[in-house]
C-alpha cells in the first residue's frame, strides 16, 4: 500500500523540471540523482475509480493505468477511466444520472490538468453532456481559455461536436429527486404511497431542521457529495489529473463548487506532483487546496503530510458556527488524492468513515486503500 516513508525529493533550477529524487529502496539516504525513468507508473483516485465498470471488465483507475503503461498520453489515460464512471448510472455523483440540482437539473462541473503541456481546461455548470470531462480536454486543446461555464460551456461543447442531451436524469437520480423535494416541500410534494403522507414528510423535515448536520455532514455517506478525481503518472514522469462531478446534490441552480477550479478540484505541477479533492467544495475554494498541497510537495513534504497540511489548513479556517460539530471541528468531509513526482501518493481525509477509502492501481494491481484521517471521531458528533 502506499506508506510515505521518508525520502528525499529535490527540485532544481528552471527547466530542470524533477531532477533529483530517490527510488523507494534508497528512501532515507541523502538525495541521489535520477533520471524520470526511474518513476513507478501510478494511478490513484477517489474510490468510485475502483467501483464501477458500467458494464465493462475494467475500473477507471485499472483502465487509466494499463493506458498509461502502454505508452498513451497520461491525461487521455485518465480521462478514459473518469468516462467509466461519468456514463455509469449508478455513480448518482459524476456525469450521466448525477444528482441534480434543485430544479431537477443535471448541471456538470469537470478540469483537467496536462503537467508536461502545462495546459489546463475545465467547465462548469455544463448541462446535457454525459462526459464533462471530455470537454474540459477540448476547453485545454481548442481554446486559449482555461474555463468555459453554462450555455456557453454547452455551446461550445456543440460546436465542437458532443452531443447535447436534454436531461441527464437518470430514474433514479429523478427519483432522488423527488424523494428530495417531498421532504423539504412537502405541502407540494406529495407522496402518494403513504396514506398520511403529509404528515409524515412533515415529521421527516422538522427532525432534519432539527438535526441539519445528520443529513450531510457525513462526505463518504453518498448523500449529498460525491465526485472522481484521478491522477497519474507514467514512467517517464508525466503528471496529469481530471475532477470531474455533479457537483453538490440539489444545489442552487448555478453553484458551482470546487471540482472545475484550479488549484482547489485540481492542481498539478509536472516537477513536483498532483492533488485533487471530493467532499464539501466551499472548503475546498475558500483554501485552494490542491494548489496548497502542491506547493508543500515542492517544499519536500511526503504526499500524506501535504495532505494533512491542508487539512488542517481547512480546519483552521472553519469558524462558522453552522460548520462546525459539537466538540467545534468541522461538520463535514473532504478528501484529498495526492501523487508526488516520484510516483508516491497517499489519501487523506479530514475523517475516518465508513467508505474512507481511495483507489491505487500500480504493476501490483489496482485495490482500494484506507484514507488517512486527520481528526478522530466522525463529522456528526
Ligand atoms: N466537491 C464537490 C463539490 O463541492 C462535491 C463532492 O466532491 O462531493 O461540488
Amino acid at each position: 500500500m502506499a506508506t510515505i516513508s521518508r525520502r528525499e525529493f529535490v527540485i532544481t533550477g528552471a527547466g530542470a523540471g524533477l531532477a533529483a529524487a530517490a527510488p523507494r529502496h534508497a528512501l532515507g539516504h541523502a538525495p541521489a540523482v535520477l533520471t524520470r525513468q526511474s518513476v513507478s507508473p501510478v494511478v490513484i483516485s477517489s474510490a468510485n475509480g475502483h467501483r464501477f465498470r458500467n458494464g465493462g471488465t475494467e475500473t477507471c483507475v485499472e483502465l487509466a493505468f494499463r493506458r498509461i503503461v502502454a505508452g498513451d498520453d497520461v491525461l487521455d489515460s485518465l480521462i478514459a477511466g473518469v468516462n467509466i464512471v461519468e456514463l455509469d448510472p449508478e455513480d448518482a455523483s459524476v456525469g450521466y444520472g448525477g444528482r441534480p440540482n434543485a430544479e431537477g437539473v443535471v448541471q456538470l462541473d469537470a478540469c483537467c490538468m496536462h503537467g508536461p503541456k502545462r495546459r489546463a481546461g475545465g467547465v462548469a455548470a455544463l448541462e446535457g453532456v454525459r462526459t464533462p470531462s471530455n470537454v474540459a480536454q477540448a476547453v485545454m486543446d481548442q481554446t486559449d481559455h482555461h474555463l468555459l461555464v453554462g450555455p456557453g460551456a454547452q455551446a461550445f461543447a456543440r460546436n465542437m461536436g458532443f452531443e447535447i442531451e436534454r436531461d441527464l436524469n437518470t430514474d433514479r437520480s429523478r427519483r432522488m429527486w423527488l424523494e428530495w423535494k417531498r421532504r423539504t416541500d412537502p405541502g407540494h410534494y406529495l407522496d402518494p404511497d403513504r396514506a398520511d403522507a403529509r404528515r409524515v414528510v412533515e415529521d421527516e423535515r422538522l427532525a432534519e431542521a432539527l438535526a441539519p448536520d445528520d443529513a450531510d455532514a457525513d462526505a463518504d455517506s453518498d448523500e449529498r457529495y460525491g465526485t472522481i478525481n484521478c491522477n497519474g503518472i507514467s514512467r517517464g514522469g508525466q503528471i496529469c489529473g481530471v475532477t470531474t462531478t455533479s457537483g453538490l446534490a440539489w444545489k442552487i441552480p448555478g453553484r458551482v463548487g470546487d471540482s472545475p477550479i484550479l488549484g482547489a478540484g485540481l492542481y498539478v505541477d509536472n516537477a513536483v506532483g498532483a492533488a485533487g479533492s471530493t467532499g464539501r467544495g466551499e472548503a475546498n475554494l475558500y483554501n485552494l487546496a490542491s494548489f496548497l498541497i502542491v506547493e508543500q510537495l515542492r517544499l519536500g513534504m511526503s504526499p500524506k503530510d501535504a495532505g494533512l497540511a491542508a487539512l488542517r489548513r481547512i480546519q483552521e479556517n472553519t469558524v462558522e458556527r453552522r460548520l462546525l460539530n459539537d466538540r467545534g471541528l468541522p461538520n463535514f468531509g473532504v478528501n484529498f488524492y495526492v501523487l508526488n513526482a516520484v510516483g508516491e501518493y497517499a489519501g487523506v481525509s479530514m475523517y475516518a468513515g465508513q467508505n474512507s477509502q481511495y483507489a491505487a492501481c500500480t504493476e501490483n494491481g489496482a485495490e482500494l486503500l484506507p484514507l488517512e484521517p486527520l481528526l478522530d471521531g466522525s463529522a456528526r458528533d
